[in-house]
């Protein structure tokens, strides 16, 4: 056993019981509410990045192989953002020339974004907000007052692991908190580089970092928290919220779910395939949780959708694309098998109009489009989470509204048309985390929208104010003199009292 294998054991219910009490300690101390502490955690956070940017995407290879075209995409949406690398914060255009190993600046990008956001905003956010007050109180004052909650846990996923760790940390120290991250063992590589810096960088008597896999997380998860921020999942979802009820914790869950994707006739083909494509496959090759799940598009408009997607998937990836180096692999043999599965599916026999092809040694799986899937096939009863692509077939586009209320809410929901009608009935009919028109997955990057799934696909929100909202109580307060002090109000009631 190595030492790391060693240490890992020894993290039970007792090591998690002594490290909340310890957090809460300092949590008491008062340590952590102050604006200095918040905003030197994040600076010092923005410089881990700066300085481990090599590591950082050296890690994300390792464990997903993210590839260049990745960041440079991400880092072009990137542009309009709060971050200027070359001097300080404030709005400005990034970067986006590559440079060294540039697969997995993306997520750096956006973790720094969120950082430098907070920095700017976190005065503002932390004042307290004058709220209206009523006769019945007159005269009086009122307002909202945003405190911490006190100790936080943050449970986060593999297919992003570093931003999916970090961002949801930028929300509790903003607000702050004291915290356990407690990073995903399916991204072993970013795991033990966050295990490495995050002492180095932050306040390590505020911040720990446990890793390990589900009995460390278990061992945690009997703990008394004041919040748990799970990603991940919805069957674990589920056992985060059942050990968070034993306390009275509330959680927020990003979960995910089966996106759709609607397609209507009249479109810029062209550039909606080629948002899509990057959508599903040059988001971690289908393993992003706001990534296309399938696609509902009528009959008349499917062979040319398919036709375009075929075209466009060529000139990214070319015509082989298990040899592109352009498309992050699966991220083990247990999602490898479990999509292989969806495809050797009997009921979809016949229906791969597009790729298909895999390469077990390397755990990869090329970019698959099935055409008119049955609605009771394996690949249509649960999120994909991978390269497969299956499109549905309706008569009229206004039959997909029904198809995705049947299912599950959803993480994401997109729709591709010119018709003004046909959105104003998709965001009024269907019900899902959050929707982009014309684009796929844009939404996340807007941080004045909250991120966030309804139903199965999460609970409460995060990104910009709302990662600090989700950290905070919102304490009512009302300021009152002793003038004013109506007769009415006390004992005994009668009736000469309301005459007066
Ligand atoms: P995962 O396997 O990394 O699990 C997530 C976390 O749960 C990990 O830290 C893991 O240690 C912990 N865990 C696993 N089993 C556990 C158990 N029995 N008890 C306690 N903890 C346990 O990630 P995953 O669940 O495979 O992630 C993929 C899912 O997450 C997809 O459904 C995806 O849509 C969703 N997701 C959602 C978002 C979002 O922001 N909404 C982002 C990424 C992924």
């Amino acid at each position: 056993m190595s030492t790391e294998e060693e240490n890992r054991t020894v993290f039970d219910v007792a090591a998690a019981s002594m490290l909340t009490k310890e957090l809460r300690d300092v949590f008491a101390s008062g340590k952590t509410r102050s604006y200095e502490w918040r905003i030197s955690q994040l600076k010092s956070m923005i410089k881990m990045c700066d300085e481990h940017e090599e590591d950082i995407a050296d890690a994300l290879h390792q464990d997903l192989s993210k590839p260049k075209l990745e960041s440079i995409v991400y880092e072009l949406l990137q542009r309009q953002s709060y971050c200027n690398w070359d001097s300080g914060w404030g709005f400005g255009t990034t970067r986006f020339e590559c440079t060294g190993e540039e697969r997995s600046i993306r997520t750096i990008t956006m973790l720094k974004n969120s950082c430098a956001l907070a920095i700017k905003e976190l005065k503002q956010w932390m004042m307290p907000e004058k709220a209206k007050t009523s006769l019945l109180t007159f005269p009086s004052s009122a307002e909202i007052v945003s405190e911490p909650l006190g100790v936080v846990l943050i449970i986060s996923a593999w297919n992003y692991p570093f931003l999916l760790s970090l961002d949801p940390l930028v929300g509790a120290i903003s607000a702050g908190n004291t915290m356990v991250l407690k990073p995903s063992e399916l991204s072993p590589a970013t795991s033990s580089l966050l295990a490495k810096l995050l002492p180095e960088y932050l306040d390590v008597s505020s911040i720990k970092v446990v890793e390990g896999a589900v009995s460390e997380t278990s061992a945690l998860l009997e703990q008394k928290w004041d919040k748990i921020f799970y990603t991940g999942n919805g069957r674990v979802g589920r056992i985060v919220m059942a050990a968070a009820a034993k306390h009275l914790t509330p959680v927020v869950l990003e979960l995910g779910g089966k996106s759709p994707v609607v397609v209507d006739s009249g479109i810029d083909l062209q550039i909606a395939t080629r948002r899509i494509i990057i959508g599903k496959w040059g988001c971690n090759n289908g393993q992003a949780c706001i990534s296309p799940d399938y696609i509902i598009t009528t009959k008349d408009c499917a062979d040319k959708l398919v036709d375009s997607l075929k075209k466009e998937l060529e000139t990214f990836y070319g015509e082989n694309p298990l040899e592109s180096k352009d498309i992050s692999r699966i991220v083990n043999s247990n999602h490898f098998s479990r999509l292989t599965k969806l495809l050797d599916d009997d009921k979809v026999s016949g229906k791969i109009v597009y790729g298909g092809e895999r390469d077990e040694a390397n755990l990869k799986i090329t970019p698959t489009i099935l055409l008119d899937v049955p609605r009771d096939s394996l690949i249509m009863k649960e999120e994909i989470f991978g390269p497969l692509l299956p499109i549905l077939i309706v008569s009229k586009i206004e039959d997909s509204w029904d198809v995705i209320n049947s299912g599950t809410k959803p993480l994401a929901a997109y729709l591709f048309t010119n018709n003004k009608k046909l959105k104003e009935q998709f965001v009024m009919s269907v019900s899902a985390g959050g929707v982009t028109i014309n684009d796929i997955a844009m939404h996340l990057a807007i941080h004045t929208l909250p991120f966030g799934g309804v139903g199965e696909s999460g609970t409460g929100s995060y990104h910009g104010i709302f990662s600090f909202d989700a950290f905070s109580h919102k304490k009512a307060v009302l300021y009152r003199s002793f003038m004013g002090d109506a007769a009415l109000r006390y004992p005994p009631y009668t009736l000469g009292k309301i005459r007066l």
